[in-house]
């Protein structure tokens, strides 16, 4: 009987990813699925980034590369978070990997030691614990609330702190809230982290993701103080609907990126040259793109969240950025289906999946059991029709009177 890993070999299949391949799989089958658990945007890739890669593919962009990523694109993400407020970045505080899943892997392998400890805002992105928990650390959760907005509290996030306490993971806009930290709040952030020496992986995946009123600041330009403990990690997945082509970065402490330059170099390699091109036309070619989605987004967000609160008993907040909204469903999970007592996230999103063809993510996945998680990266028709069918849905579940 072969043993596994208690903790890289303990880990279960990526729930947000396995959801999506369900509906996909319905889909295919010809049934009207709303693809509301899914984690990238509808829209192509834009022609002109994709040409790069036919050119790349053409001019025998085909060998091994270097571990680090290409001179070019290292040179293009530093312009980047220099411009976003990061002083003193350089192309060698750099790395490209396969997607900003691989520069948080990378981070983590080479930080944590057994037992470890970091501290992770909940709701959180269903991967980080796991990825945590397979470079041997512990998480310690520091839970924000829909009331609050989702903003981190500092004092909560100070009382977290133990002698163990290795790292920090900050993601605004945060998946799967939505959620924007205030300036001050991430400016606090970066005080007790220096204060403390703990490391900060600042995940800004969705940096061109925020609504105006609502706007983006980086970490890096936020808490000079951490700078040095600083890791900055984006890509660009979901910025210009390049989810596949797999190309994200880190930036921070040369130090820090070296050892994850070397852990690279032995497990994976640097990424194709065929998509770190492609991203380099991305990174150094119009904003339009950017803009058109961003303008796209924004309209679906308020049609998605005024669908959800004309339910009775839903409440969704407005995020100022992502592509979520993360409904409050507690209501619900007092409910029955045809006798059967709903209880946990989980069973009403695989109710919702098969009685009303609508995917979403369970927020017992983010560590948030009264929400659900829906994507509005999908056509207003999928948003009006499918959130039809799940208000049809959970009003037609006996629900406990009050009397
Ligand atoms: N961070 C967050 C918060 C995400 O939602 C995602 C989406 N998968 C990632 C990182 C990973 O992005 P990538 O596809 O570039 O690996
Ligand atoms: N980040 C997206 C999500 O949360 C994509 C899927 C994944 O990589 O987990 O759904």
């Amino acid at each position: 009987m072969l043993e596994f890993s208690r903790y890289a070999g303990g880990l279960a299949e990526s729930q947000t990813l396995a959801i999506s391949a369900t509906a996909k799989r319905m889909r295919a089958q010809g049934i009207d699925v709303a693809p509301f658990a899914a984690g990238e945007p509808d829209f192509d890739t834009p022609d002109s980034i994709k040409e790069a890669g036919i050119q790349a593919i053409r001019d025998g962009r085909t060998k091994y590369g270097p571990a680090a990523g290409l001179p070019e694109l290292r040179a293009a993400v530093a312009t980047c978070l220099a411009g976003a407020g990061y002083d003193g970045m350089t192309a060698d505080r750099t790395l490209i990997c396969p997607g900003a899943k691989g520069v948080l892997f990378l981070a983590l392998q080479v930080i944590l030691a057994d037992g470890d400890e970091v501290l992770v805002p909940t709701p959180c992105w269903l991967s980080y614990p796991k990825m945590v928990q397979a470079a041997a650390g512990k998480c310690v959760w520091v839970e924000t609330k829909p009331d609050d907005g989702y903003v981190i509290d500092p004092d909560r996030l100070r009382a977290a702190i133990t002698p163990r306490t290795k790292a920090l993971i900050l993601n605004s806009p945060g998946n799967p809230t939505g959620a924007v930290q205030p300036d001050d709040v991430q400016a606090e952030i970066g005080r007790i982290a220096a204060e403390h020496g703990i490391a900060v992986i600042s995940d800004e995946i969705y940096e061109h993701l925020t609504y105006a009123p609502a706007r983006f600041r980086s970490f890096a330009a936020l808490a000079p103080d951490a700078r040095d403990l600083t890791l900055i990690v984006n890509g660009v997945s979901k910025a210009y609907a390049m989810t596949g082509w797999r190309i994200g970065w880190g930036g921070g402490p040369e130090a820090w990126v070296q050892r994850m330059i070397r852990l690279q170099s032995h497990a994976l390699s640097g990424p194709p040259d065929i998509s770190q091109l492609a991203a380099l036309a991305a990174l150094t070619g119009p904003t339009e793109p950017l803009e058109a989605m961003n303008t796209k987004f924004r309209a679906r967000r308020q049609i998605m969240c005024d669908a959800l609160n004309a339910i009775p008993d839903v409440h969704c907040p407005v995020p100022d950025g992502a592509f979520y909204v993360f409904p409050d469903i507690s209501a619900y999970l007092e409910a029955s289906h045809e006798g059967e007592p709903i209880r946990t996230s989980t069973r009403l999103a695989q109710l919702m999946l098969e009685h009303a063809h609508a995917a979403v993510v369970p927020g017992d996945v983010f560590e948030a059991p009264y929400a659900v998680r829906f994507s509005y990266a999908c056509s207003s028709e999928d948003i009006r029709r499918g959130v039809a069918r799940v208000a049809d849905f959970l009003t037609s579940l006996q629900r406990p009177t009050n009397a």
